[in-house]
């Protein structure tokens, strides 16, 4: 971990119903009381924004309302989508785009990324764009090929004003929700990598300051060791996300490791 402020993220993905939101991000917002150092946002699915989000707030809770996905056209005849203004409307300030699942089970490619990540970041909202490999392409010896091209493809005229809200999410395929995680060596030597394309694209002084997590198979048992390594600031947290308990001992490892 370094100077950057940890950032840990809890995506939902499609599971919990109106009540388990409830009673999660309560048990999160319990847990996390008095916890500083620290950056946390949940992620429910869209039907559970306003719900989760009135509970943030009433409770006075610093975690900070996130949207797994949204649709980069303002309005208009977009059936299922949703856009930046209804999110920004439920009180949502950073949103996740390219998160494997969307490229690799929903079929959205770079094209789409670019034009999402593009459109949170000039709406005014915080970014967390997911990149990482696919087990074939690791095998092949492509991991930091395949990271490279998705950075700059999904940043593409993206200015360098905007990369202050601007979060990276290193997240390879193959351990997202398999129960294999990355070696902290591994995570760390894709993550630098990363930070020098970033490098290249915005120079020394905004790379330096954008965030990279980690996410994949993320727990509490390994979470501290993966925080530790200096290119690694938190974790975007699936699977350990849906139970209040290991989330905040996760975030708390964050802590510790900073
Ligand atoms: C994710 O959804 O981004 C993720 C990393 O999931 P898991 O922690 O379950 O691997």
């Amino acid at each position: 971990m370094t100077t950057r402020r940890p950032f840990i993220g809890g995506n939902w993905k499609m599971n919990t119903e109106r009540a388990s939101a409830s009673s999660l991000v309560r048990g999160v917002i319990d847990g996390l009381v008095g916890l500083q150092g620290v950056d946390v946002a949940v992620f429910p699915p869209f039907p559970y924004l306003l719900t989760v989000g009135s509970i943030l707030r009433e409770r006075g809770s610093a975690v900070r309302l996130g949207a797994q996905d949204a649709y980069f056209e303002p309005d208009g005849a977009f059936t299922g989508e949703v856009s930046l203004a209804m999110l920004r409307d439920c009180g949502v300030s950073v949103v996740l785009t390219g998160h494997s699942e969307r490229r690799h089970i929903l079929g959205e490619g770079e094209t789409i990324v670019h034009l999402k990540t593009k459109a949170v970041l000039d709406a005014g909202l915080e970014c967390i764009l997911c990149v990482g490999e696919k087990l074939d392409e690791r095998e092949e010896g492509r991991t930091d090929s395949v990271n490279e091209e998705q950075v700059r493809l999904g940043l593409r005229d993206v200015p360098a004003e905007q990369v202050d809200r601007l979060t990276i999410a290193y997240e390879p395929v193959w351990a997202i929700g398999t129960g294999r995680t990355a070696s902290p060596a591994d995570a760390q030597d894709a993550q630098m990598k990363i930070r020098r394309v970033l490098t290249d694209l915005y120079g020394k002084d905004h790379a330096s300051r954008i965030r990279i997590m980690y996410g994949g198979s993320v727990k509490a048992s390994n979470a501290r060791e993966l925080f530790a390594q200096p290119d690694v600031d938190g974790g975007l947290i699936g699977g350990a996300s849906l139970k209040a308990s290991d989330f905040v001992a996760i975030v708390r490892a964050a802590v510790a490791g900073a």
